[in-house]
This record gives structure tokens, sequence and C-alpha cells, in this order.
């Protein structure tokens, strides 16, 4: 499926730029209706905060495309946040900005259960999520959503703990 192959370029995209420490570990790619596309990865923004992948996009398609045209569509290397802890976050919830500008589909390389436990509960939202069947990229986004354990164990107010965490475990489930 073509949305599997944008799913690829994220995560090429993350990996070729993984330990610049100035990265997160998400990595989004808006694909409007036309087939052009606009990518980028989370960011460390100081003071212990993200801007989220999707949010990147879109703030780069305002700049370089204008408004969100309809039926793009979002593919993520995982699935979009909603209000779980904003004090990490710049700005809205993803789930929050792609629905404001338009944007209803999603397509993910691996569902966030510590943000909502189904694809139902995100259409209840108004987001059809659908899932990767390629096991290869499911595996590998997987393996990049489990270290938010790392995180969470690691984190300090106002810190940003990812560089050192991507030294130890390289590119999952790759390694260095
Ligand atoms: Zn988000």
């Amino acid at each position: 499926m073509i949305e599997d192959k944008y799913l690829t370029d994220a995560i090429t995209s993350l990996r070729v730029n993984w330990q610049d420490p100035g990265v997160g570990i998400v990595a989004a790619v808006l694909v409007g209706p036309h087939g052009q596309t606009v990518s980028s990865l989370s960011t460390y923004e100081g003071e212990g905060r993200f801007s989220h992948a999707e949010a990147n996009a879109l703030k780069l398609h305002f700049q370089w495309l204008g408004k969100v045209a309809p039926g793009t569509k979002a593919v993520v290397t995982l699935s979009p946040c909603i209000q779980l802890n904003p004090e990490t976050r710049v700005g809205k919830s993803c789930t929050e900005m792609l629905l404001e500008n338009g944007i209803s589909q999603v397509h993910v390389g691996h569902l966030d259960t510590f943000q909502l436990p189904s694809i139902a509960a995100y259409q209840e939202l108004g987001l059809q999520v659908t899932v990767t069947e390629d096991p290869q990229l499911g595996s590998i986004c997987r393996a990049l959503a489990n270290l938010f354990g790392q995180y969470v164990d690691r984190r300090q107010p106002g810190e940003n703990p990812w560089p050192e965490i991507k030294k130890e475990v390289g590119f999952p489930p790759f390694g260095k």
C-alpha cells in the first residue's frame, strides 16, 4: 500500500537524523491529494518540551504549500497524541491540530495505547486511523515507541534525555 511507502520514507528520515540532539523519536509525512508530501520529525524545543512531528510537518506545510488541501492524509510512525503530558509538548495535541486542519485520515506504524486504547477510540474523536500491516515496518515503529519507557524512567524536569538514550541503544531494533 502506498501509505507504507511514505511510512518507510518517514522511518528513513528519522534514522538518518537519529543522533541529532535536537531530534526526537517520531516522524510524520503529510500527503496531499495529488501526492505532494511534507515531512518532519519531532524536535526538542528546550525546557523539557518537544514539538511533535505532526505539528512540525503542519508548520512546514503552511510555509511551503499554504493551507492543507481537503483529502490530505498524515502518515506517522506513532499514532497521534491526545491530551496526555501537555507539560512535555509545545502547543496543542496532534489529534486536535490534525482535525483543525481537516486531516482525518492517519496511517501509523504503531498504535500508541498510552494515548488511546484502540482505533475505535480515535474514531470517536474523528480520526480514521489505519495501522501498517507490514510486519517489518510495524516492528520498527513498535521498537521506537517502546523507547518511551526509558524516556519516562530518565526524564528530569526541564531536560531532554533522548540524546543519551539514543547513544546507548542506537536505532531500534537495529542498534548502532
Ligand atoms: Zn503529538
